[in-house]
């Protein structure tokens, strides 16, 4: 079976790797490529979009999804990438090259590999009457804060649809992860005020306010360390926190009038993140900000928030993480320190696990690839959900 369905994998993947769907950017184009391929074999789809209508999730069924008693399983991808530099690639990121049993181009380990096999997979779903229908979701923009999913969770709650089980295609090797922890980014930006340095009383040092923050930054990160004495899966087993980017000034003898503070989270639970908000928010705003005032009330710290991306917690007795389990007969359980979508559909009260083909190594990487045997597994594991789920 799988040296039949193979081919037409790689023929879809290449395909899927010419939609130029950088995050940020219209997915359009592929959604309909993606809908079509899905509803040639009868399955039913409907799409969720951005504000601005230039970004759409598409959720396809094949099955009978109006029986409620038939609770489906979500097979689900992010269709965004992130932007490759093509004069750093050995050839085109947006042209599939295959090479020592390898597919290379921006996606196709994170996460258009896995994409392609739920489509080669398609049309073996829809050959028989399956017991429970299986659901296909593909998001956007999941690389810049997971910001497509939330609409088409939103969506399915109005529809009153039941699912037992969530699995995410992301890059683990075919591992089934059973948690991650949280991902908090932010850029804080300081305003002050503008002087000649020889008299920096006339002045107010945006850089001095941001070494101070940075200070009660680290002070959290050590807090941090100590909030969670229990070990937990993670590693390391505590909620971390980093100062990645400092930018500001223009020479020894100018007083800075702005930099900023680039900066992440990854709390293993929802109140650490709270924790870290809270402490920097109201010391910014009951400490530095009045004294940066006095002197210039255009003084001011303003926190962005690029993205806050919940963590996916360990279930008790995962119907998900059991299911893959079964499938891929690799009983091993992991976790990992990158964000995902898991967390947004296990919230939304569905188990979930995480399990693909490709490393995550190969992510987000120059001359990204995936490997035939990797590519291979999945299918394996896809064919085996079909079997099980026609017998
Ligand atoms: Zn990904």
């Amino acid at each position: 079976m799988i040296d039949k369905i193979f081919p037409e994998t790689l023929k879809i993947l290449s395909t899927l790797i010419k939609f130029k769907t950088t995050s940020g950017t219209s997915n359009l184009e592929l959604i309909k490529y993606c809908e079509k391929k899905l509803e040639e074999v009868g399955a039913k789809s409907f799409k969720t979009f951005n504000e601005s209508g230039s970004q759409a999730n598409l959720f396809s069924t094949i099955g009978d999804k109006d029986n409620s008693n038939n609770k489906g399983i979500i097979l689900s991808g992010h269709t965004d990438v992130v932007p490759a530099l093509s004069s750093e690639w050995t050839s085109d990121p947006y042209i599939s090259r295959e090479k020592d049993n390898k597919v290379y181009g921006r996606g196709t380990c994170d996460m258009k590999g896995f994409i392609a096999c739920t489509l080669a997979v398609a049309p073996l779903f829809a050959s028989k009457k399956l017991k429970v229908p299986i659901h296909f979701s593909y998001t956007f923009d999941e690389e810049t804060g997971c910001l497509g999913a939330p609409f088409v969770l939103a969506d399915l709650k109005k529809r009153n649809v039941n699912f037992s089980a969530c699995i995410i295609g992301e890059p683990t090797r075919m591992k089934a992860i059973t948690a991650h922890k949280g991902y908090n980014e932010y850029i804080t930006h300081f305003t002050g005020l503008s002087g000649h340095a020889s008299n920096p009383e006339n002045g107010i040092s945006a850089i001095e306010y941001a070494i101070r923050y940075s200070n009660k930054l680290i002070e959290l990160r050590d807090e941090l360390k100590k909030r969670n004495s229990k070990k937990t899966s993670f590693s390391p087993s505590y909620s971390t926190l980093q100062i990645g980017k400092i930018s500001g000034g223009i020479g020894a003898n100018v007083i800075p009038d702005q930099c900023s503070l680039e900066w992440e989270v990854r709390p293993i639970n929802k109140d650490d993140g709270d924790f870290v908000s809270k402490n920097i928010d109201s010391f910014a705003k009951d400490i530095l900000l009045p004294e940066m005032k006095k002197n210039n009330p255009k003084g001011n710290i303003k926190k962005e928030i690029i993205g806050e991306v919940v963590g996916f917690n360990k279930e008790e007795k995962s119907e998900a993480a059991n299911l893959v389990c079964n499938l891929t007969g690799d009983n091993a359980k992991e976790t990992m320190s990158f964000g995902t979508e898991a967390g947004l559909f296990q919230n939304s009260g569905i188990s979930t696990v995480i399990c693909g083909p490709g490393s995550i190594e190969q992510a987000h990487t120059v001359d990204e690839y995936i490997t035939f045997d990797q590519l291979k597994k999945c299918l394996k594991m896809l064919i085996s959900l079909q079997e099980k789920m026609v017998n």
